[in-house]
């Protein structure tokens, strides 16, 4: 109940204007959402709520670091998070009635007699869009590849073997057509 109220905001008891909430987020967050286990992960979340009569600017802005893998050699890699995500919360009479009637995902409909906003979903979905798809070691000043170069040959090593077998079974077979 204590983790769970970390990412509410009684936004009722806010004056109408600007506000900052800032939120750090690690390991235990996300394994808490998600059924995978996540590691490595100290990202930080800056949150302005701008509060106007009828509704809400919500804007997120990620940043932090989380580890990653590279998809080349499987070094170990930190990645930098950094992305903004912009949410609109309107308080109306009929929420249910206009969300079902909303197709933009950034706007949500509250009711009138709400106070309360649970934020911990959006902190957790914008966090995870801020990852990088792709992770690689780069290059450094001279242009040099930073993969480890050791499993790059191996991975090619492997992967050549493998093909071999498939290759000659493929010319057998087509050997087999020739004869008749
Ligand atoms: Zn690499």
């Amino acid at each position: 109940m204590g983790s769970r109220k970390a990412y509410e905001i009684a936004f009722v008891g806010l004056k109408h204007g600007e506000h900052e909430f800032t939120y750090n987020l690690q390991d235990e967050f996300f394994n808490e959402k998600a059924n995978e286990l996540v590691e490595g992960m100290n990202a930080h979340v800056k949150l302005l709520l701008n509060k106007h009569k009828d509704f809400m600017l919500l804007k997120f802005q990620t940043g932090g670091t989380a580890k990653a893998n590279c998809d080349r050699c499987g070094n170990e890699l930190t990645t930098n998070l950094w992305d903004e995500f912009s949410i609109v919360v309107k308080l109306v009479e009929n929420p249910e009635e206009m969300n079902a009637q909303e197709e933009d995902a950034d706007i949500l409909y509250i009711a009138r007699s709400e106070s309360h906003l649970e934020i911990s979903d959006w902190l957790y979905e914008f966090v995870l869009l801020s990852l990088p798809t792709q992770n690689e070691c780069g290059i450094d000043k001279e242009g040099t590849s930073l993969c480890n170069t050791d499993v790059l040959i191996k991975l090619a090593e492997m992967k050549s073997q493998a093909d071999e077998p498939k290759v000659n079974s493929i010319w057998k077979g087509l050997e087999k057509f020739k004869d008749n």
